[in-house]
Parts: C-alpha cells; sequence; structure tokens
C-alpha cells in the first residue's frame, strides 16, 4: 500500500489533474464529495480533444481505441 497524497483542494490545482478518460461518447461528472461537488451532470463527448466541466473544470475526453 501507498500513503495517499494530500487531497486536492483548491481550483488552482484544477490544470493538474490528469484528464479523465471516459469509455463513450458521454461523461457523467458530479464533482465528487469534495468541494468541488455539484449536481450531476453529463458532459458530451462527440468533440474531439478534452471537455472541461462547467462547474467544477474537471476534463473528460472520450477513449479512442486503436485497432
Ligand atoms: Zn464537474
Amino acid at each position: 500500500m501507498q500513503l495517499q497524497p494530500n487531497p486536492l483542494s483548491a481550483m488552482a490545482l484544477i490544470n493538474d489533474v490528469p484528464v479523465t478518460m471516459v469509455e463513450g461518447r458521454r461523461a457523467v461528472c458530479d464533482g465528487g464529495d469534495g468541494p468541488l461537488g455539484h449536481p450531476k451532470i453529463y458532459i458530451n463527448l462527440d468533440l474531439p480533444g478534452p471537455r472541461s466541466c462547467g462547474y467544477c473544470g474537471l476534463r473528460f475526453e472520450q477513449v479512442h481505441h486503436h485497432h
């Protein structure tokens, strides 16, 4: 087991959070249980590149499988 890093606590850190890769065309974000928590929303990922949540700024991107 590894020690947990300090919890993220500020919007200033959001750009340090890796983009969350999502299977499928839609991400679901509720900001988690911390200070970024917000009503659950769906984020359309049809466009290429990462999309930011309008509430908490977390970024999501559709997984593109390479065959
Ligand atoms: Zn969010």
